[in-house]
């Protein structure tokens, strides 16, 4: 038993060894994906769910690695907050899609606004406000046109600090939105002061609709929350016919998902606008 315990201390000091050095591996490729231009940020539809009206679009980034292929933000996103060069990705983020955004206004292209997916990280370090106010003035966007997706769990962890941090957000002209909406544990009295203005349902509640009865309720009461604190509320997820009238029916109007469009280059976004 003592060799066999010994044996299975060594696989796990290798097994560690080996994903520290693939961790190692992916932050350095990642530090350089910025500098070389790899990432690349793709973009969402949000529409009005009732006559497919375009309001807006979710910024989504993208890793495209000469070797490795294309890499989940799911994967490189935790990593970037671990080794703090989310800092410099979400400022480089923030840049890139307010000049996109700026271009297509300049060309006439309606897109309503750009939410882009703000980490806790630029939040704790108080450099989210700054971040906006440069994006903002150095393309020319009128802080109308964005919003920032934060996540629940993020605010409710220290609500106090950043209450104080949305309202400045929120001052310099742009939207809020709380992201994956019912994972976390809001509490309404936190939920009533914060200065924001959409709830967005997440998509692990929209995928079972309709016919799983806790989802459909959940729902419910995501949509009805929203509408007594007078706050929009927006479907993740979407992908069929079903899910899109149920939430309709039930009073939600915004969405987001495969049925009406998956994310999309630059481009293929602007053609889908004036398709
Ligand atoms: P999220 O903010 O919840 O984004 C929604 C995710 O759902 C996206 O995954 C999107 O591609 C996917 N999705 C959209 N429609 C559907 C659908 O109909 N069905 C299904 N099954 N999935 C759908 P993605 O692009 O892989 O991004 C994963 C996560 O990475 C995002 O989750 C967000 O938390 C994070 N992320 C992405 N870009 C950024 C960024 O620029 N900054 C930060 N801080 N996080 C980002
Ligand atoms: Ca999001
Ligand atoms: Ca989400
Ligand atoms: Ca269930």
């Amino acid at each position: 038993a003592k060799s066999e315990g010994a044996g299975s201390y060594a696989f796990y000091t290798r097994e560690m060894t080996e994903r520290a050095r693939e961790h190692i591996l992916l932050e350095s490729a990642l530090r350089r994906a910025l500098e070389a231009g790899e990432l690349q940020l793709h973009f969402q539809p949000q529409v009005d769910m009732d006559d497919g009206r375009p309001i807006g679009c979710e910024v989504l980034a993208r890793w495209h690695h000469p070797e490795l292929g294309t890499v989940s933000p799911a994967r490189f996103i935790p990593l970037a907050e671990e080794t703090g060069l989310i800092l410099e990705l979400g400022a480089w983020v923030l840049e890139n899609a307010c000049r996109l955004a700026k271009g297509w206004l300049d060309r006439g292209l309606d897109f309503g606004r750009i939410a882009v997916n703000v980490s806790g990280c630029q939040i704790r370090h108080r450099v989210i406000c700054d971040q906006v106010a440069q994006a903002l003035a150095r393309s020319g966007l009128p802080p109308s046109r964005l919003e920032l997706e934060v996540t629940e769990g993020f605010i409710m962890e220290k609500a106090e600090d950043a209450i104080g941090i949305l309202e400045a957000l929120r001052d310099q002209g742009i939207t809020l939105a709380i992201d994956d909406f019912g994972t976390g544990y809001s509490s309404l009295v936190y939920l009533k002061r914060l200065p924001i203005h959409c709830l967005k349902i997440d998509q692990s509640f929209v995928r079972d609709l309709p016919e799983d009865r806790e989802d459909a309720a959940i729902c419910q009461a995501v949509i009805a929350l929203g509408q007594a604190l007078g706050l929009e509320t927006l479907a993740e997820g979407v992908e069929t016919e079903a899910q899109r009238r149920f939430l309709l029916q039930h009073g939600c109007r915004l969405g987001q998902g495969y049925l009406f469009s998956r994310p999309l280059p630059a481009e293929a976004f602007e053609k889908w606008l004036t398709r």
